[in-house]
């Protein structure tokens, strides 16, 4: 899925209480792309302004993408990694931090929204190199409900909130 979808799915699956909890359930919605491909784009955006904008839509040839990126990818697209996480800040804390469950939500939505051409999503990394042949989240099939289901969530949301919680 887009990195914008992931992280207001993540908001509304998981930061419904209060504004603060929303904004954290986005950044960790966000988070697994963010600290992946997001090196790529801020070194794109650096080396070569917003030309790469242009591409959008049609994913960039897998071999240009630098080999960090993969190993980031398998790190923060693995099901294993998230629970990890998710249990040590619940170890630390003392009570689990429900706003994280948004970055395992992003990986479970990418399983199915990844083709095994272009990043298939590792969620059993270290373990097991299971790949999942999804459609791809910029088929029109994936793109057009997705967008039209968070319209009708997020107005329901607003809606019932009478505005932005707070
Ligand atoms: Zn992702």
């Amino acid at each position: 899925m887009d990195v914008i979808s992931h992280g207001l799915w993540g908001g509304i699956a998981l930061g419904r209480r209060s504004r603060k909890s929303f904004w954290l359930a986005f950044l960790f919605g966000v988070a697994p792309d963010l600290f992946s491909f997001g090196f790529v784009i801020l070194g794109a955006v650096l080396a070569h302004g917003f030309e790469f904008l242009r591409g959008i839509g049609h994913p960039p040839d897998p071999a240009q993408i630098p080999a960090y990126v993969y190993h980031l990818y398998n790190v923060t697209h693995s099901l294993v990694v998230f629970a990890l996480a998710f249990a040590l800040v619940w170890l630390v804390r003392g009570r689990p931090l429900w706003e994280m469950g948004a970055w395992g939500l992003h990986v479970v939505v990418d399983i199915f929204t990844h083709t095994t051409a272009f990043f298939p999503t590792p969620f059993l990394w270290p373990l097991m190199s299971v790949q999942f042949n999804g459609r791809a989240w910029s088929d029109p099939v994936i793109f057009v409900p997705n967008v039209v289901l968070l319209v009708v969530l997020y107005a329901g949301f607003l809606w019932k909130h009478r505005g932005w919680p707070k």
